[in-house]
């Protein structure tokens, strides 16, 4: 999508800080870090919402998760923790709309459910 600013990033055409990169799948650091591990990780195609994947015609769920397993081990983070999360619409504190599952790590978490 042209105007989405995660396209943008896997095109090329804004920089990011590129930890993992597969065919379907890019992980870089948050822009906003909430821990010393913030990793986002998202579909290469532009999926809007977790409401939008069609999981009858696409494994990019599986993928996802495969590339944050990846993720978590280049992080060193695999063995002491981390959180994965993906906001889904308004209440759910979506704000950029390309799927993308957040990754968070380093620290000890509080509880996530606001
Ligand atoms: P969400 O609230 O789940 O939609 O999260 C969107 C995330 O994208 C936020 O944590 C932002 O800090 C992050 N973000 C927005 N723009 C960029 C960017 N250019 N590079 C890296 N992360 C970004
Ligand atoms: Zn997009």
């Amino acid at each position: 999508m042209s105007d989405c600013i995660f396209c943008k990033i896997v095109k090329g055409d804004i920089p990011c800080n590129k930890v993992y990169e597969d065919a379907d799948v890019l992980a870089f650091d948050d822009i906003h870090p909430m821990a010393p591990v913030h990793v986002v990780v998202v579909p290469k195609n532009h999926i809007s919402t977790l409401m939008e994947v069609d999981t009858e015609k696409t494994d990019i769920m599986n993928k996802l998760i495969a590339a944050a397993q990846k993720v978590a081990k280049i992080k060193k983070i695999d063995a002491s923790g981390f959180r994965t999360a993906i906001n889904c619409n308004a209440e759910g504190g979506q704000v950029v709309f390309h799927l993308h599952m957040h990754l968070l790590g380093g620290r000890k978490l509080q509880d996530p459910l606001g």
